[in-house]
């Protein structure tokens, strides 16, 4: 694929440029996926909660490209009422392997640390235990804050391969990031366009269009490959899909660079993971 690899802390390659499925119906998943594929993308975000596994499943299944070429990534729902134990863990993801056709997937994720729960270390447990099995190649987080991360270092021996946060220019991380850096874990940016609505529409952000020629989402998206972010941006509409993926054929300069991380106000679009239940 044209997609660049990043080495997660295990060894397993991973494309940095990847195809995410949020709100996107189980059967046009199919179609969006298949476009994605046909583009050039070889990783594919999802997740239990989005309902569209099976929908996912088929575009991979139907497009003929070989098992170890994809990087297919899918996350455990753990918010229910219940405190999550390890036979639930176990349930769960051998649900999202039937739905999605799969004997193994490539990252699996706990999607929202719930830290009130009290059960995120017997989760990343039982993670390791299905990443010894064979059916994960590489487990890891999202939604996790720095003290979220040094609790599971302290206190258990999983060190996940991945972290994925909300992160774009107006959210830009930098406390986690480089927490990250320093304990090998990859950071990985969800909503990385800002959901397409403000960002998108911010005058700086054209103004480095116009310069480089190139779109604002190309723009954004070279900004998070330039900072070592896996990025995973979203579109159902082709000539967007395939737009997204050619941001390889150009750099942003160090003033580029320096005017977006102006606009970093700290903005969330998405909840806070210190109370999302
Ligand atoms: P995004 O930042 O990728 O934005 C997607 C929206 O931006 C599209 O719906 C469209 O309106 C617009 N857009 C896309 N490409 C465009 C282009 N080239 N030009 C103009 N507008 C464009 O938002 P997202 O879907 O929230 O995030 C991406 C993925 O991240 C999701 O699909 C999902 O896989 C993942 N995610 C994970 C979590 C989590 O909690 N782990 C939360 C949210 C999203």
């Amino acid at each position: 694929s044209m997609v660049p690899t990043i080495t997660l802390n295990n060894g397993v390659e991973m494309p940095r440029l990847g195809f995410g499925v949020w709100q996107v119906p189980d059967a046009e998943a199919t179609t969006a996926v298949a476009t994605a594929l046909e583009a050039g993308y070889r990783s594919i975000d999802t997740a239990a909660v989005y309902g569209n596994e099976e929908g996912t499943g088929k575009a991979l299944a139907a497009s003929g490209i070989p098992r170890a070429d994809l990087f297919v990534t899918t996350k455990l729902w753990n918010s229910a009422s219940e405190t999550w134990t390890r036979d639930n863990v176990l349930r769960e993801f051998d649900a999202s392997l039937a739905k999605l056709g799969l004997d193994h997937v490539d990252l699996y994720l706990l999607h929202w640390p719930r830290a009130f729960r009290d059960d995120y270390l017997t989760i990343l447990r039982t993670f390791a235990e299905i990443a010894e099995s064979g059916r994960a190649r590489a487990i890891g987080v999202s939604n996790f804050q720095v003290p979220h991360l040094e609790r599971l270092l302290d206190e258990t021996s999983v060190v996940p391969a991945v972290n994925q946060i909300e992160l774009h220019p107006h959210l830009a991380q930098s406390g986690l990031r480089a927490f990250h850096a320093r304990h090998g874990i990859t950071t990985e940016a969800w909503s990385p366009l800002g959901q397409g609505k403000g960002l998108l529409e911010d005058a700086t952000i054209a103004g480095l269009a116009a310069k480089h020629g190139r779109t604002p989402a190309q723009i954004v998206l070279r900004w998070h490959l330039q900072l070592g972010n896996v990025a995973i941006p979203k579109s159902v509409t082709p000539s967007r899909i395939r737009e997204n993926l050619d941001v390889f054929g150009f750099e942003l300069d160090a003033d580029d660079l320096g005017t977006l991380a102006g606009l970093d106000s700290g903005t969330r679009l998405g909840p806070d993971p210190d109370e999302f239940d």
